[in-house]
């Protein structure tokens, strides 16, 4: 069925359906009565579309040779056979058609033949009218050709134009009507390609011949579906093609037992996509990269922000800190006045200005006396409080061009400038102590405040700074140890004083050693009985060039704790030994020791001592110890406290030297173990004139006498003074009235002369009852 051709040789016009056909072959048949077919006569008259259709085979020695083809003849043909021979032609076209030619050429009887075929080069069905005419000598043959269905000739071109494969293919049923197989009936140009042949070499063979796969993938099925259910359908599959898989879409169209297969190459759009996928997976991988380093640098800016905002305020921090440093480093923290080390280098700069204008300086020192005792019994947030209000009292009393500064502790310093002599000084110094006078409230308590100053001027004290400070510092240092509350201008004596003190502590330790150090011995006495009670120790220096020395010349000098000591031991020695000496005797063998904070604060003082009494059998009773407010109150009372009432354990009696003097309250001093008092020699002075010492005097005798504790007046000088303590109900006296201190040797005489007459020897001072 591929092709075939029917052939007419009579009734042609009934065989034809075309006029044009039937027209030409009336001519040729009017030519031939004639008596002559000629080829131009032929056409005359004809249309174009009739000279298109036309073609024209010469016959040259022996060979049909194409000499003209029309146009649309060449499109039916499929090819253009122009010039070339019948013979040398060979398709399908050609085999059908070529000895008809060859028999019209032969016998001169025109042929009309229809032609079917399905090939790639011409498709449908055509007519040909093959006649045989002249031109001049040429014997011709002209072959009118008509495609019968010319709208099939433009589907056959769509059909083979498809770039995707088309195929058409024919069911092919059992005995059951099964569909079994299909027969490829039609296949196009490009189905022919893929499937490297040639549509002929195809069609009519069986697909499952062709492509055996279909069994087994279920195309065949699914073909034979589409064909049962009538509808388009669409079937996406893979399958091998020469060696590699290919990926096709089938649109199924069926179409009665037919179905037409458009076979369109996926593998093309699937790379496409799968590139178009990949890209988009690239492009989506980049772009969370992107966001990813988006986020890292939005965080690394944030943290670059942080770290600058961090460095900022570092930098504020630190310009704080240094402005706070550089305060800190030229100020004092706690009153805000210039510390040590800024005042002197203003102080240089005061003395280097000075120098110039050749004007005096006077640099003041100031020592708050016992500020220690203040700290220690208030607290150190009162000393504080006392500190800052001096500071505020005294930079009341300035000048602007005044210099102040704190030089450590409780010392301040002042550089007045602007005083032309010692009297301008003297009065400014007197005009500031004036200021500092008045009561410091402490803990909401009144205590008057000892202020002492030492005053140098320039630059007859001292030329350079070091000079000057030292002569600043033994006047304040002489003020301290005298006229307290009173400033000490410098003078040259002061210098050589110090001096001496400081050789003196020097020799002070060898002199102990050479037992250069004495006891002198003052007496006690009990007015109430005329007797004498006791004696006090007091320490003296037997230099062997200055004579003998009392306390004031080498104790204070003493600020070594082991020197203290010596000195206490060395007394306590000859107290002991002299006791021991008085043994049997008439001597009231009672004496008391003035001892030193750094004794208390030793271990096992107290029963040294004992033991040192009892080796000489001695007893306890016989030694009383006295303190000072000072020393009770000083650096770790509570071990001194401690001693303390150890010692009144062991049987020695303790007694509170220098009464009065000190800043404790007398309720806090009154807890301590004591057994007596001793009022000091400021409150005996003018007990006698003035109402108001007299009245402290006595309250403090009913005091004392209410805690059961004894009193002792020190002190007294004259027969009023005496008076006015007895009327006072204090009857314990010391003074020189009665005695000053004796050497160890003048004490049994001293006894011996006191005792008969009960009265002190050749002055009666107070008589029994
Ligand atoms: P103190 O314990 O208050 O001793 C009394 C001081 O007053 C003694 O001075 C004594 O000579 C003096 N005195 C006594 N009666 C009168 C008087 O009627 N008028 C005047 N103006 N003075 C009188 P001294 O001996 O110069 O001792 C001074 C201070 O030295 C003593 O004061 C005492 O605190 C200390 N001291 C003396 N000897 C020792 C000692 O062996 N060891 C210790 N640690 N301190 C001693
Ligand atoms: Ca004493
Ligand atoms: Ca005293």
């Amino acid at each position: 069925m591929a092709r075939f051709v029917e052939e007419t040789e009579t009734e042609i016009e009934r065989a034809t359906q075309y006029c044009d056909v039937r027209d030409l072959l009336a001519s040729w048949h009017r030519l031939v009565s004639e008596g002559k077919v000629d080829l131009d006569r032929l056409m005359q008259g004809f249309s174009e579309a009739v000279h298109d259709r036309m073609m024209v085979l010469s016959l040259h020695d022996g060979e049909l040779i194409y000499d003209s083809v029309g146009s649309m003849a060449k499109s039916l043909l499929g090819h253009d056979p122009l010039g070339k021979s019948l013979s040398q032609l060979d398709n399908s076209g050609v085999r059908l058609v070529r000895d008809k030619y060859a028999r019209v050429m032969a016998t001169g009887v025109p042929l009309f033949v229809v032609q079917h075929q399905t090939g790639l080069d011409a498709m449908g069905t055509n007519e040909r009218l093959i006649l045989r005419v002249r031109s001049g000598d040429l014997e011709q043959l002209a072959i009118y050709i008509r495609g019968r269905d010319e709208p099939n000739e433009i589907l056959r071109s769509v059909f083979h134009a498809s770039s995707d494969s088309i195929s058409v293919l024919e069911a092919q049923r059992d005995a059951r009507g099964e569909i079994v197989d299909f027969e490829i009936r039609a296949v196009n140009a490009e189905s022919a390609r893929r499937m490297h042949s040639q549509p002929d070499a195809v069609i009519g063979r069986m697909l499952t011949e062709v492509f055996p796969f279909v069994r087994k993938n279920g195309l065949l099925h699914g073909f034979a579906r589409a064909i049962q259910d009538g509808k388009p359908t669409v079937i996406e599959t893979r399958y091998p093609s020469f060696g590699q898989m290919v990926e096709r879409q089938l649109r199924l169209f069926p179409h009665g037992n037919r179905l037409t297969i458009t076979n369109v190459d996926l593998s093309p759009l699937l790379a496409a996509s799968r590139a178009i996928e990949k890209q988009r997976n690239e492009l989506l991988t980049t772009n969370t990269l992107l966001e990813c380093q988006t986020i890292d640098l939005k965080a690394s800016n944030q943290a670059l922000e942080h770290t600058a905002r961090e460095l900022r305020e570092e930098i504020a921090r630190n310009r704080t800190l240094e402005a706070e440093l550089v305060h800190l480093a030229h100020f004092d923290g706690l009153t805000g006045l210039p510390n040590r080390s800024f005042f002197e280098k203003r102080y240089a700069e005061v003395l280097d200005e000075a120098r110039r204008t050749r004007r005096k300086v006077a640099l003041c020192i100031l020592d708050i006396d016992h500020f220690k005792d203040i700290n220690d019994h208030f607290g150190h947030s009162a000393g504080d409080a006392v500190l800052r209000e001096i500071s505020t009292r005294l930079t009341g009393t300035l000048r602007r061009s005044d210099v102040i500064g704190r030089l450590g502790g409780d010392e301040f310093a002042v550089l007045l400038t602007e005083a032309l002599d010692v009297d301008d000084a003297r009065a400014a110094v007197h005009r500031m102590l004036g200021n500092l006078s008045a009561p410091f409230s402490v803990s909401h308590q009144d205590v008057p405040m000892g202020i002492s100053v030492g005053v140098a001027i320039f630059p007859a004290d001292g030329q350079s700074e070091n000079d000057l400070m030292a002569a600043a510092d033994l006047a304040v240092y002489r003020a301290k140890r005298t006229g307290r509350g009173r400033p000490i201008f410098f003078t040259p004596s002061l210098r050589e004083e110090a001096d001496r003190q400081n050789r003196m502590a020097k020799t002070l330790a060898g002199a102990i050693e050479a037992g250069q150090i004495v006891p002198y011995y003052q007496p006690l006495m009990d007015l109430r009985t005329g007797q004498l009670i006791g004696f006090e120790a007091l320490a003296r220096w037997q230099h062997p060039t200055q004579g003998v020395l009392g306390p004031p010349a080498f104790l204070d000098t003493i600020e070594e704790p082991a020197l203290a000591r010596a000195l206490t031991s060395a007394m306590l020695d000859a107290v002991v030994a002299d006791l021991r000496s008085w043994k049997g005797r008439n001597i009231p063998a009672h004496v008391s020791v003035n001892v030193t904070a750094f004794d208390l604060r030793q271990d096992g003082f107290a029963e040294e001592l004992r033991v040192r009494l009892d080796a000489h059998g001695l007893s306890t009773r016989q030694l009383a110890i006295e303190v000072t407010e000072t020393t009770v109150l000083s650096r770790d009372a509570e071990r001194i406290a401690e001693t303390l009432a150890e010692m009144r354990q062991l049987g020695f009696s303790i007694s509170l030297d220098d009464f009065g003097t000190g800043y404790a309250s007398l309720s806090h001093l009154l807890k301590l173990p004591v057994d007596s008092i001793k009022i000091d020699r400021s409150f005996i002075t003018d007990v006698d004139r003035s109402p108001k010492t007299a009245a402290i005097v006595r309250s403090l005798v009913s005091l004392a006498g209410a805690l059961g504790l004894e009193v002792v007046a020190e002190g007294i000088e004259t027969r009023p003074q005496l008076d006015a303590i007895r009327s006072l109900g204090c009857h314990l006296v010391q003074g020189y009235l009665l005695s000053e201190p004796m050497p160890a040797d003048g004490v049994p005489d001293f006894a011996a002369s006191f005792a008969p007459k009960m009265s002190m020897p050749g002055r009666p001072i107070a008589s029994v009852g």
